[in-house]
């Protein structure tokens, strides 16, 4: 299985996965033509796009996938209370009925040769989830927009050969920055966002259960770095991960991620 982001942060949340024989987009909050151009970058072709699953209905995640489930004949997937949230803020515009899918949470569902499954996350959306998408023995999992790693969530993404996990702010940065206090008691709540700190939590687990790839995402512009982000994972999961061969790095914010096979 491939995996990679095209895009992640605010600025817009898009990843890739595909087996060879199907290939996906986790969440759309970049346009369609940014797609056909990442995915061009990798040797991807957009046409062959068979779904765009949907994390939750916030703009960064699906601003561009009305657009590009009509231009890549793609249907799109979410459970009810964000499709509705969706067709009330009326982001998909016009698609057939068909090409939207309502999938419950916690119950496998087929994407091509995908068996997707969403779980709870916690985040001040509809009912945000998070995915595990697996193929031939190979698991990749998204695990983004949460203020906090929920249990379902633990035991879903364990042992994913692949992880797109959320290092969203320095809690230093974010409390010292400039962004209003209502806004920083938002990303700090437990419906807002992970911290580095969190993440790094999370990424010791991910390596005791044999995750072989880490990728930091869905970092904050204003209140995160790269460099921070990775240094604070590295801190605590560092050693464990050298020892068991696990890469962490960490998705750029507008261009494509390195492309990690699991
Ligand atoms: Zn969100
Ligand atoms: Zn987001």
């Amino acid at each position: 299985m491939k995996f990679c982001t095209l895009s992640s942060g605010s600025g817009g949340n898009a990843s890739f996965i595909s087996d060879g024989t199907t290939s996906i987009l986790v969440d759309c909050g970049i346009n369609a033509k940014r797609v056909r151009e990442a995915l061009n970058c990798i040797g991807e072709d957009a046409d062959a796009l068979s779904g765009i699953i949907v994390t939750h209905e916030h703009a960064d995640h699906v601003a561009g996938a009305g657009v590009a489930a009509r231009a890549f004949d793609a249907p799109v997937f979410a459970n009810l209370k964000t499709m509705e949230a969706m067709n009330r803020a009326k982001v998909l515009g016009k698609l057939p009925p068909e090409k939207l899918i309502v999938f419950q949470n916690n119950e496998s569902f087929r994407v091509g040769s995908f068996v997707v499954k969403a779980f709870h996350t916690s985040h001040d959306a509809a009912d945000p989830v998070g995915f595990t998408v697996e193929s031939g023995g190979s698991k990749a999992a998204i695990l983004t927009d949460t203020g906090y790693v929920t249990r379902e969530a633990l035991e879903n993404v364990m042992g994913a050969g692949v992880v797109l996990l959320e290092a969203n702010h320095d809690e230093e940065m974010l409390r010292r920055g400039r962004y209003p206090y209502v806004l920083k008691q938002r990303i700090l709540s437990t419906r807002g966002h992970l911290c580095n700190e969190i993440a790094a939590d999370m990424a010791v687990e991910l390596i005791k259960s044999g995750t072989g790839s880490i990728l930091l995402g869905h970092l904050s512009r204003e209140n995160n770095l790269p460099e921070v982000a990775l240094h604070a994972v590295l801190e605590k999961a560092g050693a464990a991960a050298e020892a068991c061969g696990c890469r962490i790095i960490v998705a750029p914010e507008k261009i494509v991620s390195e492309v990690i096979e699991c």
